[in-house]
C-alpha cells in the first residue's frame, strides 16, 4: 500500500487514540492476510519465493545466493558459460583430442626480408577451418563442433 494513501479521519482517530480491541481485531487481520500470503508465495513453489524475496522483500541476489549456500562460481563454469565449441568429437564422442588443422585467413602481418609471422592471434580472422580428431583421424569443418 503506498504511504500517500490517505487514511480517513474516523480511522486515523482511532490509530491515535484505540482501544484494545481494535489493535488485537487488526493484528489478527493482518496476521490473516499475510499468512495466506506467504502460504500462497509457498505454494508458488522455489522461483515463486526467491522471486518473492528478491522483488518485494528487498533481499539481494546475494543474501539469496547466501541463504541457499551457493558457492561463488568456479572457472570451469565461467569457461563453460563463454564457451563458442564443443571439445568432444562429433563422430568417436572422445573430449579433448580435437585440433584446427587448416583454415584460410585474412591476416595483417608485417611482411620482412626474412619472411613473416606473428604469435598475435587478433592479427587472423579465419574461415574454412577444418578441425581434426586426434582419436578416430576423421576431419571436419569447425562448424560441427560449433555450439
Ligand atoms: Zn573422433
Amino acid at each position: 500500500m503506498p504511504k500517500t494513501t490517505p487514511i480517513p479521519a474516523d480511522i486515523q482517530k482511532r490509530c491515535d487514540f484505540g482501544f484494545a480491541a481494535d489493535t488485537e481485531a487488526v493484528d489478527e487481520q493482518v496476521h490473516d492476510l499475510k499468512g495466506n500470503e506467504a502460504a500462497d508465495i509457498n505454494n508458488g513453489g522455489m522461483e515463486s519465493q526467491v522471486r518473492w524475496l528478491h522483488d518485494t522483500a528487498g533481499m539481494t541476489w546475494g543474501e539469496i545466493r547466501e541463504l541457499l549456500d551457493i558457492k561463488e562460481q568456479t572457472n570451469q563454469t565461467k569457461e563453460e558459460e563463454f564457451a563458442s565449441f564443443s571439445t568432444v568429437c562429433p563422430y568417436c564422442k572422445k573430449d579433448g583430442r580435437l585440433e584446427v588443422v587448416h583454415f584460410s585467413a585474412t591476416a595483417d602481418i608485417p611482411l620482412t626480408k626474412d619472411g613473416f609471422a606473428t604469435t598475435d592471434c587478433s592479427f587472423f580472422d579465419t574461415t574454412d577451418e577444418v578441425v581434426h580428431c586426434k582419436a578416430c583421424g576423421k576431419e571436419f569443418p569447425l562448424s560441427e563442433v560449433t555450439l
